[in-house]
């Protein structure tokens, strides 16, 4: 099967494109979509097959739940058994956006979207594609990054088309995603409310709203013993193919210390890879340098992270350096990802190295 390739105006989308993938979902197809996040792949949740066949398109484990996709908050009572207090603000301050919480499910979500829990992950999508072709497909789709699992999540429709385009049904192109990273997870079902995965959505945001709120600690552990509790947070993601090492330090230091192990790789004749800054960018003079967007807009930095690793993909950097980027807001949940496609590997670039 090779997916139908279909692009989209984003404000305007042709109605009789999302009647047809609408009606794929309903006979239990697969379509991939934009969100602000990133490309779901999409298919009806309330359908135990539809689900199963999410899972072996992406090469998913079968514990890794689904988020299901929403268009119409009326819808969320449907999905879920109660809806905390703390929830409802929340949802009034960030929906629709790049938020996702998790309640106690009802009988109607079948287990196979939500990897055998009890409970549900729920998302209201604000890209006007993606709600439009949830209204067509049922009003419930459940849609996990439209990515090979492991892999980094697409940002492009062009991303999905290399992952997925032999084994789904059908692509929708609504251009490159906004936000870049996937949404943040929040946990209703303790009862102070937990971060399962950080995401454009800050902390400190939550907390206006929600005031106590903590972190899962199986992010933020150093215990490797302390797992986290969203099933998929466990598993190594978004790795390119070449090793990536991540450079900790004051600036010049983590400069220094790129170029000189850049240099070091060119002598032992391998090409190296470097992910670097508008701010840093023409301090590097070897290697396959690609520069992810500037310190002064973080936002440019979470949107272009997953591109930025496929890139080279398609190269033949053998090993690449990144810079790290702790920014002020999204800092957490870019570098949750980085260290996460990193599998862990960080040098520390020490002073002297200026
Ligand atoms: P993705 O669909 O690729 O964005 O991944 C969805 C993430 O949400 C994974 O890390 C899942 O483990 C997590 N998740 C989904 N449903 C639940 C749930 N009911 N409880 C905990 N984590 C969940
Ligand atoms: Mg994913």
């Amino acid at each position: 099967m090779k997916a139908e390739l279909v692009k989209l105006s984003a404000e305007h989308p042709d109605p009789e494109v999302i009647r047809r993938a609408g009606s794929i979902l309903k006979k239990g197809g697969l379509v991939a979509f934009p969100t602000e996040t990133v490309y779901g792949l999409g298919a009806d949740a309330l359908d135990p097959a539809a689900s199963r066949r999410i899972y072996a398109a992406k090469g998913r484990p079968s514990d890794n739940p689904l988020i299901v996709h929403i268009a119409d908050i009326n819808d969320l009572s449907y999905l879920v058994k109660d809806i905390p207090e703390k929830a409802l603000a929340l949802s009034k301050a960030f929906w629709p956006g790049p938020l996702t919480m998790i309640f106690e499910k009802s009988e109607i979500v079948p287990k196979e979207t939500t990897g055998g829990l009890d409970s549900v992950a729920v998302r209201f999508p604000s890209n006007k594609i993606a709600q439009e072709l949830i209204l067509a497909g049922g009003r419930y789709i459940a849609a996990p990054s439209a990515n090979r699992s492991g892999s980094p999540s697409p940002t492009t429709a062009e991303h999905v088309a290399e992952d997925l385009g032999d084994s789904i049904d059908m692509i929708l192109d609504g251009g490159e995603s906004d936000v870049g990273l996937e949404s943040t997870i929040v946990d209703f079902t303790e009862e102070i409310p937990v971060v399962l995965r950080p995401g454009y959505i800050s902390l400190s945001m939550l907390q206006q709203v929600l005031g106590e709120v903590r972190m899962d600690q199986g992010l933020i552990s150093d215990d490797s013993s302390v797992h986290p509790k969203a099933p998929g947070m466990k598993y190594r993601h978004y790795a390119p193919r070449a090793d990536l090492i991540v450079v900790e330090g004051e600036e010049e230091a983590v400069v220094s210390a790129i170029i000189r192990m850049a240099r070091e790789a060119v002598k032992r004749g391998e090409l190296p890879g470097i992910i670097a800054t508008e701010e840093t960018f023409s301090r590097y003079q070897e290697g396959l340098v690609q520069c992810i967007g500037s310190r002064q807009d973080e936002e440019s930095i979470a949107r272009h992270l997953y591109h930025v690793l496929r890139s080279f993909d398609d190269s033949k950097a053998s090993v690449i350096y990144s810079e790290a980027f702790y920014t002020p807001r999204m800092g957490q949940a870019i570098m949750n990802r980085l260290l996460k496609a990193a599998g862990h590997k960080v040098i520390q670039a020490k002073e002297e190295e200026e």
